[in-house]
């Protein structure tokens, strides 16, 4: 993809400070990171969200998030991570090639990801299960 600034970053084009790479990963630090130490994690292959990822790329993106988490964990002395990927615009994405977000969390640092809320009643509740349920594949 000639456009896609993940991948001019997999060829070298955009500077990057990488933590890690293998043959079909890349991981590098977000340039507006949430808290410092902000990662990614993208194949290099370009692909548009989690549902076009193969499985066999899904495994090597899989271990990568987990070494990385560790570094993150060790090197930074976190005492945590969230692990969090926006899959189309309306969830938010913005860069449409495929990316993990790696957050170094500390006790006590107060970063909010979400809100909750609460369900009408168990069976709206229900509803919502059996819908997503229904439509799997
Ligand atoms: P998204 O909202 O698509 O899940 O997240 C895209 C992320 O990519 C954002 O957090 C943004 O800061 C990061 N980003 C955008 N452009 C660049 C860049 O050129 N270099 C780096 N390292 N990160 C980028
Ligand atoms: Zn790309």
């Amino acid at each position: 993809m000639q456009d896609c600034i993940f991948c001019k970053i997999v060829r070298g084009e955009i500077p990057s400070a990488k933590v890690y790479e293998n043959d079909s990963v890349l991981c590098f630090l977000d340039v507006a990171p949430a808290v410092r130490g902000h990662s990614l994690v993208i194949p290099r292959e370009h692909v548009e969200n989690i549902l076009e990822i193969p499985e066999d790329m899904a495994a090597q993106l899989h271990e990568a998030i987990r070494r990385v988490g560790r570094g993150i964990i060790q090197g930074l002395k976190a005492d945590g991570f969230n692990v969090g990927m926006n899959n189309f615009q309306a969830a938010g994405q913005v860069v449409m090639h495929a990316h993990w977000h790696l957050i170094p969390r500390f006790h006590g640092d107060g970063l909010q990801l979400w809100p909750q809320y609460k369900y009408d009643s168990d069976e709206q509740m229900q509803d919502f299960a059996r819908k997503i349920a229904s439509a799997l594949s």
